[in-house]
């Protein structure tokens, strides 16, 4: 298949190479002009304008910052210029409101779009591990499962456009609760004199038992290997856990959800994000208690 990728980051970079190696033809733009170098090591044409990358494809993927960018680039670059009956797969972490709008202008256009986010970090898209979590009608969705199989190892169907982000901020929003909850459980064991190892067995195998603990353990030398027993360095960093929580408060106020955990959750990860923290993996956020 003909393929346009559009942002060639630290996710994308390795999501366009996995199309690549399943034999896919992925014509590739980034702004960056050493995005694109590696792009092209790894087999990729590159282009410098999304618009020329788009010319004669039957899909457009991309992988971009945030909603305004994913905005203007398919208002601008791909909406009318790929050719008719493309479908697009967004899979970059955006707003409810954005992937709605954007898929909705698509769809008037008489394309195909759905919003696909994933879980997984830096080394699942380098690996083609990741897991896609798809927003879009049923015929949007078969269309773009065959070209997420290979860069992912699961592909879930989650609702209509939109349904994909949503299930992206909720499962995030959730994530940062247990977190913040299983650090300060850890500590308070540890103040009262439990010792954290005898903490974690006993917890883990208790109605405690979450992801944070069980598969994350965010206390170094305790539980499993997390990226506590290295500095905190790899994993999913600060920064990208408070844009997420970010975006899942948006979507609270937007449907006037009540979130008065996760929401002190989001304030806390705010302060530790504005003492420097952003580029330390979320879980050290254990050391501010
Ligand atoms: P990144 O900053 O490394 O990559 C984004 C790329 O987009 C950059 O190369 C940038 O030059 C390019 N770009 C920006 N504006 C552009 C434009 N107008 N046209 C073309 N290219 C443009 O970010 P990333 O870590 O790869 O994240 C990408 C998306 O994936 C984000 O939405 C992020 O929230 C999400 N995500 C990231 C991770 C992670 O661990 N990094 C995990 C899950 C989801």
């Amino acid at each position: 298949m003909k393929i346009a990728f559009i942002g060639l980051g630290n996710m994308g970079g390795g999501m366009a190479a996995n199309l690549v190696k399943a034999g896919h033809e992925v014509n590739a733009f980034d702004l960056s002009a050493d995005a694109l170098d590696t792009a092209k090591d790894n087999g990729c044409r590159t282009f410098m304008a999304a618009r020329d990358a788009v010319q004669g494809v039957e899909a457009v993927v991309s992988m971009l910052p945030n909603g305004a960018i994913v905005n203007s680039v398919y208002a601008e670059d791909v909406i009318g210029l790929a050719p008719a009956g493309a479908v697009f797969l967004d899979c970059s972490t955006i707003d409810v409101a954005t992937a709605k709008s954007v898929a909705a202008t698509a769809t008037d256009a008489g394309y195909e779009m759905v919003d696909a986010p994933v879980s997984g970090g830096i080394a699942a898209a380098n690996d083609g591990t990741l897991t896609f979590m798809v927003g879009g009608t049923q015929s949007a969705f078969k269309r773009a499962e065959a070209i997420l199989n290979a860069m992912g190892k699961a592909v879930i169907h989650a609702g209509d456009a939109g349904a994909g982000q949503t299930a992206k901020i909720c499962n995030n929003m959730l994530l940062a609760v247990h977190m913040i909850g299983t650090c300060e459980a850890m500590k308070m064991a540890e103040k009262l004199g439990l010792d954290p190892q005898t903490f974690y067995d006993i917890s883990s195998q208790s109605s405690g038992y979450n992801w944070s603990l069980n598969a994350y353990t965010p206390m170094p030398g305790v539980g499993v290997p997390s990226p506590a027993d290295n500095a905190y360095q790899g994993g999913f960093a600060t920064a990208l856990m408070l844009k997420d929580l970010r975006l899942a408060m948006e979507a609270a106020e937007g449907s006037d959800s009540a979130v008065p955990l996760s929401s002190r959750a989001a304030a806390l990860y705010e302060d530790y994000n504005g003492a420097g923290n952003g580029q330390l993996d979320f879980s050290s956020i254990i050391g501010t208690y």
